[in-house]
């Protein structure tokens, strides 16, 4: 008998959205062997042609985008304002990746017959997480199906109907079948997809175990690409003349947002001493201030956590926060599980050494520490195992531009909190978030091979011929 996979609404568990069949060994199979079918006449479309089909999902996510957002709130309790503006994304990615995206693997040519063009790999896997259920797997399909590739996509198993949403609306743009395969399931199904010998790439978006766990699945296909976009412990720092405003709004945004569940999300606040005890008390009141509740209504600001599961594990870390060394100051602890309230961790030294300081936790929660200045901030920010996002608060371009460069992340704001980032650039980090290969505009290069040509049509010239090669 088929496992199934029961998708339910965080907020109100009673509601369940769905039952999807869970793919084995052998499904995952079939549903490859069916992308590597469909790879070639989709290739050999063109990018003309792909594109009509593309536009065309375009166009319905476009019209759709409300019933879309509506989908993604009951799946993962995200609030609704959130869930606009991922369903909003979803269309949005089409300009870019059929635009800039392109651009990066446009043939080249560099005179004298010498070009090189680029080439879709094959049949890619996409990997999504929960957090952004449609924009992240979207942020992959568009550019692998626009630079010619087929795509197998393996939904997050606590969003599968947002998964099932999105392969309705290619389906609806007439797609054609074959090029897009959607199969369901955990653990499981991602080590049988990942590690399929018939895959030719695994573009990856999730937590860092997983990531590692897709890297061992891989070990001995060194020739599968991965594009592995992974957590984050990220950081705002925050020096002593910085519009203190601005700064608090952003911090606590950057903590909260998603219920601290993206990967951008900050959980690392440094502050110049001078600063410290004014900020700490006005961002404490800003997220003592978050409308906590039901994530449909239009008034709240943030809904539950996605799980029990999730739940119980951020309760475990939480609970570490004290024997790390932190004073804990929980702003609501009032909530049904899996709702959490915000909290801060205060830490008089600088010192990250315990795992509460180090683990991503993903939920609305974060530690604050005093740092004496620039250089101690720089190196506070880099004492990660993860490099994603920092975001630096000062009113002086020149003290931000000493971190650029120097701090090991890839994606470093000013004036701006770490969850802000756009589309048209480059989106992934180093270290355990990412190894190398970001998401964002540069889809387009991990999605492609390029191929080097020296061409021409002229004929043998004998002038050209090595001394002591016989001329004709
Ligand atoms: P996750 O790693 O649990 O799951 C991601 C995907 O991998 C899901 O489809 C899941 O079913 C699958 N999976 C789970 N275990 C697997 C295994 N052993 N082998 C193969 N596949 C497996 O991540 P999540 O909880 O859905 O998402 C949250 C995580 O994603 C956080 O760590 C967050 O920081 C990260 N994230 C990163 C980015 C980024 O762009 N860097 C963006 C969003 C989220």
């Amino acid at each position: 008998m088929t496992d199934v996979l029961e998708s339910t609404n965080p907020a109100r568990p009673e509601d369940v959205i769905g039952e999807f069949p869970v793919a084995d060994a052998a499904a995952v199979a079939a549903a490859v062997a069916r992308g590597r079918a469909a790879f070639p006449a989709w290739r050999d479309l063109g990018l003309d042609g792909r594109s009509d089909v593309i536009r065309r999902f375009q166009e319905i996510t476009s019209q759709r985008k409300d019933e879309l957002a509506r989908l993604i709130v009951r799946e993962s309790g995200k609030a609704i304002w959130e869930a606009r503006a991922e369903a909003g994304l979803v269309p949005a990615k089409v300009d870019v990746s059929l635009g800039a995206g392109m651009e990066l693997v446009a043939a080249q040519d560099v005179g004298g017959g010498a070009r090189a063009t680029y080439f879709p790999r094959g049949t890619l896997a996409v990997f999504g997480p929960f957090n952004f259920p449609a924009h992240l797997p979207n942020g992959h399909i568009v550019p692998a199906l626009v630079c010619g590739n087929t795509v197998v996509f393996k939904p997050s198993d606590q969003t599968p109907a947002v998964g099932e949403w999105m392969l309705e609306r290619w389906r609806e743009a007439e797609l054609p079948d074959g090029v897009l395969e959607v199969v369901h399931g955990g653990a499981a199904t991602g080590q049988a997809l990942a590690g399929y010998a018939g895959v030719d790439g695994v573009l990856f978006t999730g937590s860092y175990a997983t990531g590692r766990a897709i890297r061992e699945a891989t070990l001995d296909q060194p020739s599968k690409i991965l594009a592995l976009e992974m957590g984050g412990k990220n950081a705002v720092v925050v020096l002593a003349d910085a519009d203190v405003e601005l700064a608090v709004a952003e911090t606590a945004l950057s903590i909260a947002a998603s219920t601290g569940q993206r990967c951008t999300c900050a959980s690392r606040v440094f502050v110049e001493t001078p600063l410290i005890d004014e900020f700490a008390e006005r961002l404490a009141d800003t997220l003592a201030g978050l409308r906590i509740g039901d994530p449909m209504d239009e008034h709240t600001f943030m809904g539950p956590l996605v799980s029990q599961a999730s739940f119980d594990r951020v309760e475990k870390l939480r609970a570490t926060a004290r024997e790390a060394g932190g004073e804990r100051i929980d702003l609501r602890v009032d909530l049904p599980a899996p709702f959490v309230g915000p909290a801060l961790v205060r830490f008089d030294a600088l010192r990250q050494s315990h795992s509460y300081q180090r683990d991503e936790m993903f939920a609305p929660e974060a530690a604050l520490y005093p740092v004496a200045g620039l250089e101690q901030a720089i190196d506070a920010v880099n004492d990660s195992d993860y490099g994603l996002a920092a975001a630096v608060f000062t009113r002086d371009r020149g003290r931000y531009e000493r971190f650029v460069g120097r701090v090991r992340t890839g994606i470093l704001n000013w004036n701006k909190g770490t969850i802000g980032a756009s589309g048209k650039l480059p989106f992934g980090g180093i270290g355990k978030s990412g190894n190398d290969r970001p998401a964002g505009v540069t889809a387009s290069l991990y999605c492609t091979v390029p191929q080097a040509h020296l061409e021409s049509d002229a004929g043998l010239d004998p002038a050209l011929l090595p001394p002591g090669f016989p001329k004709p």
